[in-house]
């Protein structure tokens, strides 16, 4: 706390981890006696750069742009970028902290960080946003590359964030280095389904999970928040595996539509006019109704997938999903639960995937990109999906044996956390003091 006073979002995230680690300390003392633990909350390196931008008007804006190098132990740095106001140091190394073990979960080469700035693109121009975009990598550009450090997406980082980065960096270096960036559009570089990946890997990973209890998405009432990249992609996927998905929030508010959310024309209000949440419930007519105040969490569903942003669901919602009898809660956002509600629903033995194992087949999907860049190839749809499909059932197969063996079956928060610690453990631990 001392040391990284005023960063409450990676104290919590660092709580999260110690909390399940008693028993591996004690099985493994090595970890102990070569301070992995101590050494794994110091970020390898942080970097924090102005970066000023002029507005369609001429006037001048300065953010602060921030890229959290944490750990190098598997592989090259890699983690998204997030666009956001609340974007400060706390959050990127939370978040920056999470991804090592997540990364360390898919079986992928890949390190762990994290970056971003407190840059708001909403209301926006694209001239504006590509102006914020190339003044951020003006300065990124001499920290990252394929062998380095290998940014992707998040909160407001989509394919247009990634294109205005993208050329810039190749305009700065007059290198076409692919790899350096994953989410790239399809035509320069990018990989099929690595849009859809992280929403179609929640819904694998919490159908893993419904499995164990011999149950499945058929049949499910789905409570989804946020409309984002996330979201959308969950919601196709969760509709596709029989259930029926009645919500969708962004931060104006929420949708519910009991009739089941139409895909296509959320797609249109968000992605397509980068509209807010009241209109598709004005255009979709019928049952569907916006409400401005409250959560998603407090419409009845037997399935919740938080796929919008860090504490969305607390001790209260936890409760109200109980009350209506939920029986699964699988995490696309990043600790979008608190440690409040997290005890709740595994005290009420409902079946929890933490977004460090459920959300993680995005940037598995981002490390095969990178394999494909690398090979100077492009692999099919059906090819990549199943890549996808079979990490995701990896994970969350290692997450339950692991919690098993270190007697906390069903426990996948301590499964997630001990697996991906274990293997950047053994790495740091053999690569010296580093
Ligand atoms: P997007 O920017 O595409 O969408 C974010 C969604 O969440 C929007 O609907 C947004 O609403 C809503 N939202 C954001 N902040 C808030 C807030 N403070 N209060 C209420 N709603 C909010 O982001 P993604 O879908 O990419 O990311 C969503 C989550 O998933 C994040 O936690 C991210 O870290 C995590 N994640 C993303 C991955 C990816 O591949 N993209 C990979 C792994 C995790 P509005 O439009 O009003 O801002």
């Amino acid at each position: 706390l001392a040391r990284n006073p005023g960063e409450a979002e990676f104290h919590q995230a660092v709580d999260e981890v110690f909390e399940s680690l008693g028993p591996v300390v004690a099985r493994h003392p090595g970890i102990l006696e070569s301070a992995v633990l101590e050494r794994i909350c110091e970020p390898e390196r942080q970097i924090i750069f102005r970066v000023p931008w002029t507005d369609d008007q001429g006037r001048v804006h300065i953010n602060r742009g921030f890229r959290v190098e944490f750990n190098s132990a598997l592989g090259p740095y890699k983690g998204g970028l997030r666009f956001h106001p609340s974007v400060y140091l706390g959050i990127v190394k939370f978040l920056g902290f999470e991804q090592i073990f997540k990364n360390a979960l898919t079986g992928m080469p890949i390190g762990g960080g994290k970056g971003g700035s407190d840059f708001d693109p909403s209301g926006r121009s694209d001239a504006e946003v590509m102006r914020f975009c190339q003044s951020f990598m003006t300065e990124l550009y001499r920290h990252i590359g394929e062998y380095t450090d290998v940014p992707a997406g998040d909160i407001g980082v989509g394919g247009r964030e990634i294109g205005y980065l993208f050329g810039q960096y190749k305009r700065i270096t007059n290198r076409y280095e692919s790899g350096v960036l994953t989410g790239k559009g399809l035509s320069w570089g990018g990989s099929l389904v690595r849009p859809e990946a992280t929403g179609f890997g929640t819904v694998m990973f919490a159908q893993e999970m419904l499995r164990t209890r011999g149950q499945s998405f058929d049949g499910q009432t789905v409570l989804v928040s946020g409309s984002g990249n996330v979201a959308i992609h969950a919601i196709g996927r969760a509709q596709k595996l029989g259930a029926t998905v009645v919500t969708a929030s962004d931060s104006s508010g929420y949708v519910v539509d009991p009739d089941g959310i139409e895909l296509d024309l959320l797609r249109e209000v968000k992605e397509v006019e980068r509209g807010r949440i009241s209109e598709y419930a004005e255009r979709r007519g019928g049952r569907a109704r916006f409400i401005a105040k409250g959560s998603v969490w407090e419409v009845p569903g037997t399935v919740a997938l938080p796929c919008a942003t860090q504490n969305e669901l607390d001790g209260s919602h936890a409760k109200k999903l109980l009350d209506h009898g939920v029986i699964a809660v699988a995490e696309g956002a990043n600790m979008p639960t608190t440690a409040e509600a997290t005890r709740l629903f595994q005290d009420a033995g409902v079946l929890f995937g933490p977004g460090k194992a459920a959300n993680a087949g995005g940037v598995a999907t981002s490390a095969l990109e990178m394999q494909q860049n690398a090979s100077r190839d492009s692999w099919t749809f059906e090819y990549t999906e199943e890549r996808l499909a079979r990490i995701m059932t990896s994970i969350h197969d290692d997450c339950a044996a692991t919690a098993e063996e270190y007697g906390m079956p069903g426990n996948y928060v301590a499964g997630a956390n001990i697996t991906g610690l274990m293997k950047v453990a053994e790495a740091m631990m053999a690569q010296g003091l580093i």
